[in-house]
């Protein structure tokens, strides 16, 4: 890591395996060290910087897009994108595998949006020509809703095919890109994408307070009206700060400085596609590691991102999560549960100002921590592998 960060030990905190809250760069908690006036110039600034920053992220197609950042958590963001830019009448194919998927048509329920869920269960990938028959037999569906990187199982899911299929159809594309911008490449103008969102705290390496949606123009300016919601209307906070350069409710101020300083190691690092490098360099150091150790992946390494991966929970009856849980924080790593349905697992997540050298120490701590309970073999049970059968067929 080029700006050399406290490592997190040094500040007595284990280190977040998880997708966001992550572990921080120590100059981001202190860029928060100030308090700002929501109206000054000096934080109208920072919003301004930081509109046009994530914008430069997404390369050739910036002149046709604009960002518009939403308080709250991710979750806010998603409900926003998906009230402003479905019409009322409109209706989405929902393309789920995983909690995050199936949490958008939960949103659409709240919103009265009309909506057909393809759900591909705990982890298979919604593939293009699926999406192209569906799209083919419902003319009704309005809108596509991908999700780049389904953080429940750590799949990277296929969004050039998917996006390929919605434009052949006539469609518009909508991404939940929360835990993948701005460590995968997301191109929008060339994936045809209305609109899409992530948010401060994941690849970006924030702190949590807000989320932002980057959308064309053109259909910010069409979506005037359509939102059920005054908060989470993303035209009228566009129109806002267009005007007046400010959020139109309490912004977030610690938030959005902290978010400055981790733009600028960001930039520093080099880009989207250092970090990018970074991540993976993690991810294969750590699953590397583990397989040495008999554990194994839910995905085939085709599925697999480079921001958390799912591993089985070992057959050895001695293993419980909360065992080996509980041994991991004690040597300063904290991990996080799984979300299968058919069989147990937990997650290791690779982003968050951390390198190859703490995925090392991680894998020394995994080891440690089945010797602690006496787990002689870290191989999966029959029946996780059964599953995973699925994923090749
Ligand atoms: C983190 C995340 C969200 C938003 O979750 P919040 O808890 O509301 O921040 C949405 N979609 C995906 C894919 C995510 O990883």
């Amino acid at each position: 890591m080029s700006n050399t960060p406290l490592p997190a030990p040094e500040l007595g905190e284990p280190y977040l395996l998880t997708p966001g809250p992550l572990t921080t760069a120590y100059s981001v908690k202190q860029a928060m060290l100030k308090d700002w006036g929501s109206w000054d110039d000096d934080f109208r600034a920072m919003t301004r910087n930081l509109r046009s920053q994530l914008l430069a992220m997404i390369g050739d197609s910036a002149a046709d897009y604009d960002c518009v950042p939403i308080q709250g958590s991710g979750s806010y963001a998603v409900e926003a994108m998906l009230g402003s830019f479905v019409p009322r009448d409109g209706k989405v194919l929902v393309l789920a595998n995983g909690a995050y998927g199936l949490r958008a048509a939960q949103t659409l329920d709240y919103l009265g949006r009309a909506y057909q869920l393809l759900d591909k269960g705990d982890y298979l990938p919604p593939r293009g020509d699926e999406v192209a028959e569906i799209l083919a037999n419902d003319t009704a569906i309005t809108h596509v809703l991908a999700i780049h990187c389904e953080t429940s199982s750590g799949i990277l899911n296929p969004v050039e095919e998917i996006a390929d299929a919605t434009r052949a159809a006539g469609r518009k594309l909508l991404i939940d890109s929360m835990s993948a911008f701005g460590a995968l490449p997301l191109d929008p103008g060339a994936l045809h994408c209305a609109a899409f969102v992530s948010s401060a705290n994941k690849c970006i390496e924030g702190v949590p307070g807000f989320g932002f949606v980057i959308a064309r123009k053109d259909e910010i300016e069409a979506s005037k009206g359509n939102s059920h919601s005054l908060s989470l209307d993303v035209h009228a906070q566009w129109a806002t700060m267009e005007k007046t350069g400010q959020w139109r409710f309490t912004p977030p101020t610690h938030t959005v400085a902290a978010f400055m300083k981790a733009l600028d190691l960001h930039a520093q690092e080099g880009g989207v596609a250092a970090r990018g490098a970074r991540y993976t360099k993690n991810r294969d150091v750590m699953v590397g590691g583990m397989r040495d150790l008999g554990f194994e992946t839910l995905l085939a390494d085709r599925w697999l991102s480079p921001i958390i991966v799912t591993f089985f929970c070992p057959a050895d009856p001695n293993f419980t999560f909360q065992g080996f849980y509980d041994a991991m924080k004690a040597r300063g790593f904290i991990i996080y549960p799984g979300k299968l349905t058919v069989v147990d697992s937990f997650r290791i997540g690779v982003i968050g100002q951390m390198d190859e050298h703490v995925m090392r120490r991680v894998v020394d701590a995994a080891r440690e921590a089945l010797t602690d309970m006496n787990v002689s073999s870290a191989a999966p049970p029959v029946a996780a592998l059964e599953e995973r059968k699925k994923l090749a067929a």
